[in-house]
Order: C-alpha cells, then structure tokens, then sequence
C-alpha cells in the first residue's frame, strides 16, 4: 500500500503566495501518486495561522476546487512552531508521515520524493538540510550558522543548517505529541524523539512573492528562545540593562582608577565606587539570566492551550461520505 503523506503548510498573511504554492504543490503531489510514492489520501493542509488578510478565504476556496487541498484556521495568531505543531498534530490522525514546509516554497520541493523514499527505506525522520546559503545576506548566513554554533556548543542536539523541512512519521508525530511544553522549538524537540533518521540535501530558493514574516527581530528572538527554549519580555529588559550597565561600570572604573592616580579622589573612595558600578551590573546581568528560567517555568506552569482550531476544512474519503 502506497503511504498517504501529508504536506503541513503554516500560512500567515500569504494570499500572494498561496495560489501558486498550491499550483506547484497538487502537480507535485500528482507526480509523487503516479511515481508510486503517495497514495490516494494524500493532501496537503494550510493552516492559517491567524492572518490579517484574505488568506482563510483562499484556502477555503481553494479547498473546494482542489481534493489534495484540506485547512485549519487557527483562532489567532501563535506564531510559525506554534502553527506547524497544530498542522502535524491534525495531519496525525490521517497521514503515514507528513512533510512539513513553508508557504513561500523556499524549500526546494523536487526533493520530495527523496523525502519520501527515505521514508519508505525506514527512516521515521528525516530531516531537510540547506547545501548552501547563497540566496542569504551575509548578515543572514553568518547569524544563522554561527547560531547552530551556539546551540550545539551549549549541548543543545540540533541539526546544522536545518529549518523545519522534514519528514515525520506516524509514529515519530505520535512521539511528538507526547512533548508537552509550551516554549516550543521543534527543531530541538524533533531529536530527541529518536528512531532512525535521515537527511535530504537542497537548496534554498528566494521567497517569490511577499514578505518575510520573520524579520531581524523575530529571528534574534527565535534564536534566544531555542536557548532558554523561551523568555519574558520584562526579564529580558533586565538582562540587557544589566548588560548595559556592566559597560558602563568598565568606564566608570577607569574614571576612577584616573582619579586616584591623579589624587583627585578623596582616600577609600576608588574601591567603593568601583564595586559599586561592578557588582551592580554584574548582579543584574545574573538576575535577568535566572530571571530568563524562572519566566520560562512560569509560562510552562500555566501551561495555557499552543493553539485553538477555529475551523478543519475536510475531504471526506468517499465510503465515509456514503455513510454519513
Ligand atoms: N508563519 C506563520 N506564522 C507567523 C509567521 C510565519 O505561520 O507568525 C509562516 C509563514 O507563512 C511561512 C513560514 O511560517 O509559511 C515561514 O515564514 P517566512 O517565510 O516569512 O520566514 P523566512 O523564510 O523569511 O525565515
Ligand atoms: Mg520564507
């Protein structure tokens, strides 16, 4: 039996890519079919993760001139992880293994059917990995690599140069539901599941029509979150304001060294100021560290819901629709 293999699309204010995206896609998707490496069931599921735009509409319209098309409306916006989990979480239920990948098509989608074959050879994950970074900025590529760096340097297992292109099984999905937290970093979380595992090299395309939803901000603030797996934003403050004190406390320091030299300072005045502005800095660059922990737990103790289905657009298998 041929596997059903699902594509998990997280879409947020995509109404310019879409269209095509699904175009590619569904002729993609017919040519895995009669290559003999997706069954009949397979889809592809758009969710929306809260767009401002016409992108709900889009995928509902496009659900009903296209079987291969199925969607789910998040009730908000919750961000790429949170939207991806929601989409391989519904694909769960239905799929052999799902795929998940952007809706810019960034992602070179010819290798698919590698994805695919990998899976048919055994592997339960296999995961997309970036060949080059030429379509990158150098600020880009060299934030980006020197990232992975950091992650792997801290002990954290992820894999070089892989975004959240991959292939997961059934199982491997179901060993995924099983992480429960909210600071969701899928490419950290994904490892850690186990099973046999594979990779697929490709290139990175431009994004051909609209905007990156991940400008430089987001991207540090990704970056950081796969750290501590997440933060509070007035935490964060204090770490940088200790940061930034602790700079200051450096020239503070060499004024009062200065001074002392000069004779400008009156006698025992040089030691308290400087432990003053070093140890100030120093204790608030420490609290907003263990501030950075203490805010991830407390997001995690309320453990609030990573996402709500507003709305599932389903092809229904067609003895089902009989019945029903
Ligand atoms: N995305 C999302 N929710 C968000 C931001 C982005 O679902 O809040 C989706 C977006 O539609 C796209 C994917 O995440 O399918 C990656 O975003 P984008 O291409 O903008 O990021 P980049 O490739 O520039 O890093
Ligand atoms: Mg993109």
């Amino acid at each position: 039996m041929l596997p059903t293999v699902y594509f998990v699309i997280p879409c947020y204010n995509e109404e310019e890519v879409l269209p095509e995206t699904v175009r590619r896609l569904t002729d993609k998707l017919h040519a895995m079919q009669s290559a003999g490496l997706a069954g009949e069931a397979s889809r592809m599921l758009l969710v929306d993760d809260g767009s401002k735009d016409k992108t709900w509409e889009l995928i509902s319209r496009l659900h009903e001139e296209n079987p291969a098309v199925e969607g789910v409306k998040l009730a908000h916006n919750r961000g790429h992880q949170n939207a991806l989990l929601c989409g391989l979480m519904t694909a769960m239920e239905a799929c052999d293994c799902a795929i998940s990948l952007d809706a810019d098509l960034q992602d070179d989608i010819e290798v698919l059917d590698e994805f695919v074959r990998k899976y048919l050879d055994g592997c339960d994950v296999v995961y997309g990995v970036r060949n080059k970074r030429e379509t990158d900025t150098w600020f880009k590529r060299t934030t980006a690599e020197g990232f992975y760096k950091v992650m792997k340097g801290l002990g954290v297992d992820v894999v070089f140069n892989h975004a959240d292109y991959r292939l997961m099984s059934k199982r491997a999905l179901e060993g995924l539901a099983e992480y429960k937290e909210v600071n969701l970093f899928l490419r950290g979380l994904v490892p850690l599941i186990g099973y046999r595992s594979d990779y697929v090299y490709y290139d990175r395309h431009e994004r051909f029509a609209g905007e990156s939803k991940y400008p430089l901000k987001k991207m540090i603030s990704f970056a950081l979150d796969g750290i501590t797996s997440f933060s509070v934003k007035p935490l964060k403050l204090i770490s940088n304001l200790g940061i930034l004190i602790s700079v200051l406390s450096v020239f503070g320091l060499l004024y009062a060294l200065i001074s002392y030299f000069a004779g400008w300072a009156v006698s025992g005045w040089t030691a308290i100021v400087c432990s003053i502005w070093l140890l100030g800095g120093l204790q608030m660059l420490c609290l907003g560290v263990v501030g950075g922990y203490i805010g991830k737990i407390y997001s995690e103790v309320k453990a609030r819901p990573r996402y709500r289905v507003e709305e599932h657009l389903q092809h229904k298998e067609p003895d089902q629709s009989e019945n029903s």
